[in-house]
């Protein structure tokens, strides 16, 4: 399904959604460039998913652990390029562990993603709007509504 949003504040409204719908060891695969909203998105995703956290860029890091009912990992996969620096972050490690994984730049993992994912696409139009694709799960297809 696709959404468009107007600001910010509606990326996080509309990803709150897909948040309540998530269920242990999902893992959303994000794409979409520098700035598109991966992040801002992914405070929505916690949001929904009950988590009282601050959510901010794993840029650094690479990851983010946010315990809660479902725990959530947040990857930033910008500086990923080979197998052992993914090895390093411990991905494998979080894999059906019951959290949900949510991966910026899952592009640069493309061939080692697990093939159930589900894929976040965010798009960005003129100014603030964004255009945001949900594909890979049928649980999502009626959220716009
Ligand atoms: P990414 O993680 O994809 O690099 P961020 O979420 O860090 O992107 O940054 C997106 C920026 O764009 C934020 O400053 C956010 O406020 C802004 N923004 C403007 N419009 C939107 C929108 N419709 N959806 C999401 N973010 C938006
Ligand atoms: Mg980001």
């Amino acid at each position: 399904m696709t959404y468009t949003t107007k600001n910010a504040e509606e990326t996080i409204k509309f990803a709150e959604k897909i948040g309540k719908l998530l269920k242990p060891n999902d893992i959303i695969a994000y794409k979409g460039s520098m700035g598109a909203g991966k992040t801002t998105f992914t405070i929505g995703l916690a949001k929904g998913m009950g988590l009282d956290v601050w959510v901010s860029s794993p840029t650094f890091a690479l990851v983010y652990e946010y315990e809660g009912d479902i725990p959530l990992c947040h990857f930033d996969m910008y500086r990923i390029n080979t197998l052992d620096e993914l090895y390093s972050t411990g991905f494998f490690d979080y894999l059906d562990t019951g959290r949900v994984l949510a991966i910026e730049w899952s592009e640069n993992i493309e061939e080692t993603l697990p093939k159930n994912h589900i894929t976040i696409d965010i798009q960005i139009n003129e100014g603030d709007s964004r255009t945001i694709t949900v594909l890979g799960d049928e649980r999502f297809e009626n959220i716009g509504d």
